[in-house]
C-alpha cells in the first residue's frame, strides 16, 4: 500500500474512531457509575472485554489456571454475515456461531471464569489495576485487562455490498477460496495492495479481473504482468452489486454497464471496534491494529491485545492462538508479581 493511501486510511481511521467513541458513550454515564458501589464480586484477576473466538480462547486458558475472570461481550462478531466458517482445523465448514457456541458452552464450565452480555465504553487505570465501566451502567475491577474486541469493517459506497459481505464479498481466499474455485471472480483494489491481492486470487480462479474502481494506480511493468497473465483490468467505477440474498450476479458500472460476477475479494477500510485500548494509551500500528509484543503485550503495562484487533491475520486459528497466548500471559504476570520475580520479555 502508498505512503500516501496509508496516511489517508489512518487519518480516516481515526476520525471514524472518534467520531464512534462520541455516540458510544451515553452522557449520564458518569453519574450511572458513581451510584455504582464497588463490590467484592465486581473486582477480578483478569476482565476480558470481546468474548468470541480470541476472548474465549484468553477466558479458557485463565479459567483452566484457577483464575477469577469476567469476560465482558456485546455478542457482536465481525463474521456473523457468513454462513460457514473455513481453515479451522476440527471445524471446518461449520457455521461461525455454532464455532462459538461450543467455545462458549466449554469456558463456561470453569466456576471461576464469568460472563456478562454488555458494552465496555470506558476504560480507567487505578491503583490495583483497572477498571471498566460499561454502558449499562456497571463497573468492574480488573488487576489485568486483556481486548479481544475485533474490528469493525466499513463498507464501500457500492449499493448491494454489504448484503454480499461475508457471502460473495469476501476478504480471505483460505477461508473463502474453495468453494469459489474456478468462477468469475473479482478483486475490488487498486495499485501495489491490489497487484499482490490479485496475483494471490489467481491461484484459485482463471477467470479474474482486477477492478480498480477508478483509475488504476498500477506501475507499467504490474499492468504487463497482470495482461500476461490473463488478468483483466477494469478501471470503471461501481456503483452497485446485483445479487439474490447476497449472492453477487452482477457489477453495475456508472456507466450503465454491467458484467458477470459470482465473487468479490476486497480489503475493506476499517476502525477498532472498541475505541477503549486507544482512549487508554495503547499506541496503534499505522494500519490501525493495536501495537502489541510478541507476548500479545500492548504499549500499556498490564493490558493485552490479541485477535484481529492486533493482527492482519484475520482468521479463527490466528484469533485463538493469539487469544491463548494473552491467557497465557498474564497468569505468568500475576505469578511473577505474586513472587517478585523479574519479568524477562
Ligand atoms: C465475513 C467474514 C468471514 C470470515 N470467515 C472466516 C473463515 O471462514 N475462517 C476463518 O478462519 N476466519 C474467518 N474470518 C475471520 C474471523 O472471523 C476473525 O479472525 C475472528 O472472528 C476474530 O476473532 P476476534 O475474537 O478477534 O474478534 P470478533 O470475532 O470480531 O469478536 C469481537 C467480539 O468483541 C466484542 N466487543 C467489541 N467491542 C466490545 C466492547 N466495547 N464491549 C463488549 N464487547 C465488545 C464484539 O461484540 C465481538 O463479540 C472471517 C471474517 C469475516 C469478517
Amino acid at each position: 500500500m502508498s505512503n500516501a493511501v496509508n496516511i489517508a486510511r489512518r487519518k480516516f481511521l481515526k476520525q471514524g474512531a472518534a467520531l464512534l467513541a462520541t455516540f458510544a458513550i451515553p452522557r449520564n454515564l458518569e453519574s450511572l457509575t458513581k451510584n455504582n458501589q464497588m463490590t467484592n464480586k465486581n473486582t477480578y484477576d483478569v476482565i476480558i472485554v470481546g468474548g468470541s473466538y480470541s476472548g474465549l480462547a484468553a477466558g479458557l486458558a485463565l479459567g483452566r489456571a484457577l483464575r477469577n475472570v469476567l469476560i465482558i461481550d456485546a455478542e457482536k462478531p465481525c463474521n456473523e454475515s457468513s454462513p460457514h466458517s473455513h481453515n479451522f482445523i476440527t471445524n471446518d465448514g461449520i457455521a461461525p456461531d455454532e464455532i462459538a457456541m461450543t467455545a462458549k458452552t466449554q469456558v463456561k464450565k470453569y466456576e471461576t471464569v464469568e460472563f456478562v452480555k454488555d458494552i465496555a465504553v470506558k476504560g480507567l487505570k487505578i491503583n490495583e489495576g483497572f477498571k471498566i465501566e460499561t454502558i449499562s451502567g456497571k463497573s468492574f475491577l480488573g488487576k489485568k485487562l486483556i481486548f479481544a474486541t475485533g474490528i469493525t469493517d466499513l463498507m464501500p459506497n457500492i449499493q448491494g455490498y454489504s448484503e454480499c459481505w461475508g457471502i460473495s464479498a469476501i476478504h480471505c481466499p483460505f477461508c473463502h477460496g474453495y468453494e469459489v474455485q474456478h468462477v468469475k471472480t473479482g478483486v475490488l483494489e487498486n495499485g501495489e495492495s491490489g497487484f499482490e491481492f490479485v496475483s494471490l486470487i489467481s491461484n484459485w480462479t482463471e477467470d479474474l479481473t482486477l477492478y480498480t474502481n477508478g483509475k488504476s494506480t498500477l506501475t507499467e511493468e504490474q499492468t504487463r504482468t497482470l495482461e500476461s497473465n490473463h488478468i483483466r483490468i477494469v478501471e470503471n467505477k461501481i456503483i452497485k452489486l446485483e445479487h439474490k440474498d447476497g449472492y453477487m450476479e452482477r457489477i453495475v458500472f456508472a456507466d450503465s454497464n454491467k458484467e458477470r460476477i459470482t465473487a468479490l475479494y476486497a480489503k475493506n477500510l476499517f476502525i477498532q471496534h472498541s475505541q477503549i485500548p486507544e482512549q487508554m494509551g495503547c499506541i496503534l500500528t499505522d494500519e490501525g491494529y493495536i501495537r502489541t509484543g510478541n507476548m500479545q503485550t500492548t504499549t500499556i503495562d498490564g493490558i493485552f491485545a490479541c485477535g484481529d484487533n492486533s493482527s492482519r491475520m484475520r482468521t479463527l486459528a490466528n484469533a485463538v492462538a493469539t487469544g491463548t497466548t494473552a491467557g497465557m500471559i498474564v497468569n505468568k504476570e500475576l505469578i511473577e508479581e505474586k513472587f517478585l520475580i523479574k519479568r524477562k520479555y
